[in-house]
């Protein structure tokens, strides 16, 4: 763990095995925080808020710092990708756009460092006072909570950190405990950059204990957590003891909406990848797939031939585009909704099975005679399975699209401009691709409608997201 600057390999939870999900065998061990680790890094975080080591330098300065931490990540690029395929069994070009992604946020939060302003309102007359100078200041929140999945190790904690240390804040981070290894490297990286000690604390652990105790600390100010709609939902109501501000990035069951004037030779891969990219553990995932009834067939057959060729196994062989899941546990899970989709009536039209050997393996998976009802429609299920559905006009199209209790993301495939934007506008999510899918910009706000989330990542807006704004009252004189 880091604690205080300092590495800690006692953890008082005990020790977390961490397994390569593409051998189920262990490859690290790293402690586990208790709630008096946490405790102990909350005090270590808030030391160093109170003597404004970090954001009370100047903004120049955190940029500058800020900026090295990126230069560090590019240099340690293989190593740090390298970890991710290791710990999460993600395919190896997967990890490296990862990887680049951090570098790319962390420097585009180095710049927003120097562009925290507030507004100046010196003209007004209120209170009686006529000669009013008035203005707002924005600050960090504070002490602020981290709690991260594992779909994308260092790419999930990076989306929040470098915003959070812009801002000025201390940081408490928990990694999941499936994957801590890369936020251990990023935590190293950091103090090397020069992010005074104190300012980044990293504690491995599991939820129930070291999630919960930072959920739970009277002495946080802020949780930006990232996970699933459930443990959001459970974090909002721990967090509502000293009202800490909550974001949340949760969930998703994103649509994937092919016209039948799009390319689709173009949209197919798009469409393909889209799901199975990352074994389909990506909370943006393209999950549900609709295609105009005319162009139905040749979609759904060019989707079943790109998933039947895609090689699957360990992440460092590059042949390889699918990896493992990340656990048995998850494996289970997937296996579970695959059986309850055949129960349910759905029709396999590829896949349908785990793969054996060694590792988590699963098949990438195509249902189709989907009904609004069936769990593998309703539910995130969080791995490579589609299920594909025909439709006929706009408005039965955004309807199906927005049934469901998500709002995260949507792709949109058509050459026609009209029907772009006017689905760009008619769906209820976050981030709408139009004849691409996935692609994030660090400038760009990135979060869920509906109970894909509470507010936003990147950008202006998710710098927004680790400050306080306060209004300041000058009354001069005469
Ligand atoms: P999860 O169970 O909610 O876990 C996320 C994190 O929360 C982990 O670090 C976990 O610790 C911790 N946690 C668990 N219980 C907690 C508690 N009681 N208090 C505080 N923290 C607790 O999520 P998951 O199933 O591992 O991850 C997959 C989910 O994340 C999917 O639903 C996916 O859509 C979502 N996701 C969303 C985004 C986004 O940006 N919207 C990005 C990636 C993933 P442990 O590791 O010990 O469980
Ligand atoms: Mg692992």
């Amino acid at each position: 763990m880091l604690i205080d600057g300092e590495s800690v390999v006692d953890g008082g939870d005990g020790t977390i095995e961490v397994l390569d999900p593409a051998t189920g065998q262990a490859v690290a061990h790293v402690p586990a925080a208790s709630a008096a680790d946490v405790d102990r890094a909350v005090t270590a975080a808030r030391r160093s808020f109170a003597d404004g080591r970090w954001h009370g330098l100047a903004a120049e300065e955190r940029r500058r710092i800020l900026w090295r931490f990126a230069d560090l990540i590019a240099a340690n690029f293989t190593e740090l990708s390298h970890i991710d395929v290791v710990d999460n069994g993600m395919p190896l070009a997967f990890a490296e756009w990862e990887i680049r992604s951090c570098e790319a946020w962390t420097r585009a939060a180095a710049g927003l460092a120097t562009q925290i302003f507030g507004r100046n309102a010196s003209t007004m007359a209120s209170g009686g006072g006529t000669n009013m100078h008035a203005y707002t200041l924005v600050q960090p929140v504070g002490v602020v909570g981290l709690i991260v999945p594992w779909n994308a190790p260092a790419g999930n904690l990076m989306v929040k950190l470098g915003n959070a240390l812009a801002a000025g804040n201390s940081c408490v981070v928990k990694p999941a405990e499936e994957t801590p290894l890369s936020a251990l490297r990023l935590g190293e990286l950091a103090l090397e950059a020069g992010i005074p000690p104190g300012v980044l604390n990293i504690l491995p652990g599991h939820g129930r204990v070291a999630g919960q105790a930072i959920a739970d600390h009277a002495d946080i100010d802020k949780i930006s957590f990232t996970g699933s709609t459930a443990t959001g939902k459970h974090i909002v109501r721990s967090a509502a003891g000293n009202l800490k501000r909550v974001t949340l990035e949760l969930g998703g069951k994103s649509p994937a909406i092919v016209f039948d004037d799009a390319d689709l030779d173009a949209a197919i891969p798009q469409v393909a990848m889209a799901i199975f990219a990352n074994t389909g553990q990506v909370c943006f995932a393209g999950s549900r797939l609709f295609v105009q009834r005319g162009a139905y067939d040749k979609v759904v057959a060019g989707v079943a031939d790109f998933a039947k060729s895609l090689k699957i196994g360990s992440g460092f062989d590059s042949a390889n585009l699918l990896g493992p899941l990340i656990s048995s546990k998850q494996q289970d899970r997937v296996a579970d909704y695959m059986q309850r989709g055949r129960q349910q009536g759905a029709e396999v039209v590829t896949g349908g099975g785990l793969l054996d050997g060694q590792g988590f393996f699963v098949e990438p998976t195509i249902f189709a005679n989907v009904h609004r009802d069936m769990d593998i429609v309703r539910e995130e299920i969080f791995g490579p399975v589609l299920v594909a559905t025909p439709f006929d006009d706009i408005a039965e199209v955004v309807a199906a699209a927005n049934d469901t209790r998500y709002g995260l993301g949507a792709g949109v495939f058509t050459r026609d401009v009209n029907k772009a934007h006017s689905m760009a506008r008619a769906i209820d999510a976050g981030n709408v691709w139009v004849n691409c899918y996935g692609t994030i910009h660090p400038s760009l706000p990135f979060g869920g409608f509906k109970e894909s989330g509470w507010g936003r990542e990147m950008g202006a807006e998710g710098l927004a997201a680790f400050t306080e704004t306060k209004a300041v009252y000058i009354q001069l004189e005469g």
